[in-house]
């Protein structure tokens, strides 16, 4: 929904902060950059996917989030993990930058893989029953 209080938005009103990615240093901070363009979290989606066994596509911004609604509808199985990995990974890319950005500690992408898969299969385990 694009209400992320990221840096861009906080430049705007004139807060004293840098407005670059906190993750690459290369690009300014906007949702669209930090979880889906960043090489950082690209990354980590790019294992998720793997891990879903989902055919990564490369689409402009506008026709991914597309891509993602086509996946997060519907009531199968699949449906059902994607929307849980995809709420897991917001929350832990978001809760990583603001680690780095606050605790001055960062994780690997590795490190935030496994923990959106943890937190999927407990999910599923505890909710579905699989
Ligand atoms: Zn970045």
């Amino acid at each position: 929904m694009n209400r992320l209080y990221t840096k861009d938005r906080l430049v705007k009103w004139h807060i004293q902060i840098s407005e670059m990615c906190v993750f690459c240093g290369n690009e300014v901070e906007s949702t669209e950059h930090l979880f889906f363009r960043c090489h950082y979290t690209t990354g980590i989606w790019n294992a998720l996917l793997g891990w879903m066994k989902i055919q990564r596509v490369a689409l402009p911004w506008s026709s991914k989030i597309m891509w993602i609604e086509s996946h997060i509808k519907g009531r199968s199985a699949a449906s059902h993990i994607f929307r849980m990995v995809l709420a897991a990974s917001v929350y832990y890319i978001w809760k990583e930058r603001n680690c780095r950005i606050f605790r001055s500690s960062s994780a690997t992408q590795d490190k935030v893989v496994r923990l959106v898969i943890q937190d999927v299969i407990c999910l599923a385990v505890t909710r579905y029953d699989y």
